[in-house]
């Protein structure tokens, strides 16, 4: 197909099959087809590659596009081939043949869109073909991989900022879905884009709904959830590859389907297992967090935390690969004191410089007040990204069910006394015995029996004792020590407080389990009845066409696009070709058959 000096919007709509460009798209294709360069900061689903295929399309020559992960590049070539774009991926992944193939249609000048590895890119034998050739523009994906202080860091991007030297004059694009300041500013100078114009536009994934639970039962938790996700695409986080493999096999003798996935499997049965939750529907993923970059599944509809995450923008990148294509998704995370000890450990027996570690420290601290906050979390997430939510978002557990506060400031003076009484030796479990004077060898065998603090606190059940603990490390009053094997201790903030110059505003436990209210996001998923059954018939055809091809469902077609037709039922291929995301190339291939499907129903 010949695309050159085309009209982006003639582009999408022909070649993609959308009507208009979404947000700040339109403005973004305009700068870069005009030879502009730019910064893209878009959350997840926004439609980030859109920003660089089209204009790609619009102008002559071949657009390079940098992209971190083999199965990432290929689900986008893969997607853009079913659209009739020619496109090709030129990686490690290749065989001899299949890279000269690659490099013979490149020198013809038959691409649009080449997908390379940074590593590939910075090689001067590629450089020197690239010399060769018209090169539309440069796209660096998931460019927050150029930042020590993001998640993803890989030093071949560092190479990256050569580009502006050796291929003066031709517009570069990064883009990424890190959101944090710093990383931000760390792309811009690391890639030489001073002068390229920032595009950012919200950080809200408005479909997603939050939920974070105070763990409990854990496994009765998790089964609670899931019955509202029967027969829907999902993933589960565990920390160690132990409980990843314990997790899965307990949820299978449920009834429910689910795969492990982490790195220490034997990778051929972890890239089966990929591939499983990739094409199969409705199929569990339970993984370390080696699974998920680059991973454009678009219909996942929940991700579950069974231990906390690192840091909110772990937190914020893991639950935000549910849906990608805009329908209501649920992200849920449970956790307890444990995850904080563990994660301090982890952070304090890493071989990260003292500088490093405090950063971490204060990532996971931050968390932690998302964890324990009685404010709506979305707002609170936001925030932390330095943008300012208005009000509340009605689609978070704090908003659907608003959290009750009390009055701690005796329980927290309580607290810490026992604390500061028994020297700052021990953890929680030993301090609550203290504090509800439960007569322990251990108690008697140090004296703590003898305490004024022993028995003070009898009036609380060390349940919620737990939970005041929790709240009290949350808000920095007590912190755990690891060099003490996990001792708790008073940090300065503690003072004011026990001088009882400061309050303490605790947040009520709830019962950890409880059926949860018809929220927002349930109401929204609502397909109307009478299109189900078409949804459904369509779906199966498009299994049996992606099984036939061997690719994913979803680059035949989205579930938004099945869910459009079977709302619409279009009955010509006039009619189909106005339904969202079927592009000509499509309409041609598919539309036919996805017709019979639908007059079949009629
Ligand atoms: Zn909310």
């Amino acid at each position: 197909m010949q695309f050159e000096t085309r009209e982006p919007l003639d582009i999408l709509r022909e070649v993609f099959g959308h009507a208009e460009f979404r947000g700040l798209q339109g403005e973004v294709v305009s700068l870069v087809t005009n030879g502009g360069d730019a910064v893209v900061l878009f959350p997840t689903g926004a439609g980030k590659s859109i920003c660089y295929q089209a204009p790609a399309l619009c102008r002559p020559g071949v657009a390079i596009v940098v992209s971190p992960l083999i199965a990432l590049m290929r689900d986008q070539v893969e997607a853009l081939r079913q659209a009739g774009v020619a496109a090709a991926a030129y990686n490690s992944a290749l065989s001899p043949d299949e890279s000269r193939r690659v490099r013979e249609q490149l020198l013809a000048g038959d691409l649009k869109l080449l997908y390379v590895a940074p590593e590939r890119l910075s090689t001067p034998g590629f450089q020197a073909m690239l010399h060769q050739v018209t090169i539309s523009l440069f796209a660096i994906d998931e460019a927050h991989c150029v930042s020590q202080w993001g998640h993803d860091f890989r030093p071949e991007y560092r190479e990256l900022s050569s580009i502006a030297v050796n291929f003066p004059g031709v517009p570069r694009i990064a883009l990424t879905a890190t959101a944090d300041p710093t990383t931000r500013a760390d792309i811009i100078e690391r890639l030489a884009l001073g002068e390229a114009r920032v595009f950012l536009t919200s950080f809200d994934r408005p479909n997603i709904s939050y939920s974070i639970a105070r763990r409990d039962k854990p496994r009765e938790q998790l089964l609670d959830f899931l019955k509202k996700h029967k027969d829907a695409s999902g993933i589960i986080y565990c920390l160690s590859r132990k409980k990843v493999e314990a997790i899965a096999e307990w949820l299978s003798e449920q009834g429910i389907r689910a795969l492990p996935y982490h790195a220490g499997m034997d990778p051929s049965i972890r890239s089966r297992n990929q591939d499983a939750f990739l094409t199969e529907d409705g199929l569990c993923l339970v993984a370390t967090v080696a699974f998920g970059m680059g991973i454009d599944k678009p219909d996942v509809r929940y991700v579950a935390h069974l231990d906390m995450p690192a840091s909110v923008e772990a937190y914020y990148q893991e639950t935000g690969r549910a849906g990608r294509d805009g329908l209501p998704s649920d992200a849920w995370m449970s956790y307890g004191m444990s995850d904080v000890v563990q994660r301090r450990r982890m952070i304090d027996e890493g071989n990260a410089p003292d500088a490093i570690k405090r950063i971490e420290h204060a990532k996971l601290n931050a968390l932690l007040g998302i964890c324990e906050t009685t404010n709506c979390r979305r707002k609170e997430i936001l925030a932390h990204f330095g943008e300012a939510y208005p009000g509340n978002c009605g689609n978070c557990d704090t908003c659907l069910a608003p959290v009750e506060t009390w009055d701690g400031s005796d329980a927290a003076i309580k607290a810490m006394s026992a604390i500061y009484r028994t020297g700052q030796r021990f953890g929680a479990g030993h301090v609550i015995d203290v504090l509800t004077g439960k007569g322990s060898e251990r108690a008697e065998r140090l004296g703590h029996d003898k305490l004024g603090v022993f028995g003070v606190g009898k009036d609380i059940e060390p349940r919620i004792w737990q939970s005041v603990f929790r709240q009290l490390v949350a808000s920095g009053f007590i912190y755990v020590d690891q060099e003490a094997h996990g001792a708790l201790k008073l940090a300065e903030e503690a003072r004011p407080v026990l001088r009882g110059e400061q309050k303490v505003t605790l947040r009520r436990e709830q019962p950890p389990i409880r059926t949860k209210k018809e929220t927002r996001s349930a109401k929204a998923a609502e397909m109307p009845e009478e299109a189900q059954p078409l949804f459904q018939q369509l779906r199966a055809a498009r299994a049996r066409i992606a099984k036939a091809q061997g690719v994913p469902p979803y680059v035949v077609f989205h579930d938004t696009t099945l869910r459009a037709m079977a709302e619409a039922r279009p009955q010509a291929l006039e009619a189909m070709s106005g339904i969202t995301g079927v592009g000509k190339a499509k309409l041609e291939r598919y539309g036919a058959l996805f017709l019979e499907v639908i007059q079949a129903a009629s």
